[in-house]
């Protein structure tokens, strides 16, 4: 049985009293909810406030990027070790806007994963195809290709620690959502190919959804059995939004 999880990136938003005010509201809320994972991905400038007022709560909190190695001459970038210092427990990695507007390519996507678990994180790694691949009916070359990068780069039996994320580009902060059968395809699909390698590790993994998730498009996709919970961006910042999609996993 896997455990829903819900988890919110924040991505480049919030002041810092608006930050706080958002995680108060989710860490109260959450307090009702015991069979869900709720997690915040707020900015790196607000990871601090996050340990302060999340510590002694059940809301998880990690940060949206990384980068490798401990420590170094990388003007601008934050390391693995840092996040654990702030309490992080997970971390995006691969996610469309990093590998799209930041060009983050296939190999170094490989690499922050391999960051991530060398700093006792839990990655959350997105996969995705964009409108253009889907039309051309390239979506599962797309997410094996991820994958399968992935999984060479770290090993199978690493994956044990990795939560995934299947976000289609074309669905994530447009307002689209992938219907729920389109997007169980794909889960059952990378739960396929991670069965080629390893069976029963393939039946633990958690695959979040993620691609425009509302509190009212929520219990739809969660009815799926490949569907174990969402990456949620926008409604993420508006706690009973939030809170809805938590309840709708739980
Ligand atoms: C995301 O940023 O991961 C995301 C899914 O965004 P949105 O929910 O706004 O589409």
């Amino acid at each position: 049985m896997r455990k829903p999880m819900v988890a919110g990136n924040w991505k480049m938003h919030g002041t810092r009293a608006a930050a706080k005010s958002l995680l108060e509201s989710i860490s109260q809320g959450a307090a009702k909810l015991s069979d869900v994972d709720v997690v915040v991905l707020p900015s790196f400038v607000h990871l601090a406030l996050a340990e302060e007022l999340l510590s002694h709560t059940n809301v998880a909190w990690g940060a949206q990027n990384l980068y490798l190695g401990e420590s170094g001459a990388f003007t601008g970038e934050v390391s693995g070790l840092m996040l654990k210092e702030y309490g992080c427990e997970y971390v995006l990695v691969g996610h469309s806007e990093r590998r799209h507007v930041f060009h983050e390519g296939l190999a170094l996507v490989a690499d922050k994963l391999k960051a991530a678990l060398a700093a006792n994180l839990t990655p959350i790694l997105c996969l995705g195809e964009t409108l253009a691949q889907r039309e051309n009916g390239e979506t599962e070359a797309v997410v094996a290709e991820q994958l399968t990068t992935a999984m060479a780069a770290v090993g199978i039996k690493a994956f044990e620690k990795v939560v995934l994320a299947y976000e289609p580009v074309w669905a994530i902060g447009t307002g689209l959502t992938a219907s729920p059968e389109q997007a169980q395809a794909v889960h059952a699909f990378i739960r396929q190919k991670i069965a080629q390698q390893d069976v029963a590790l393939a039946d633990t993994r958690r695959i979040l959804y993620g691609g425009s998730v509302k509190a009212d498009n929520a219990s739809g996709l969660f009815s799926m059995s490949d569907i174990d919970g969402a990456l949620v961006g926008g409604a993420s910042l508006d706690p009973k939004s939030f809170l809805a999609i938590c309840q709708a996993a739980s």
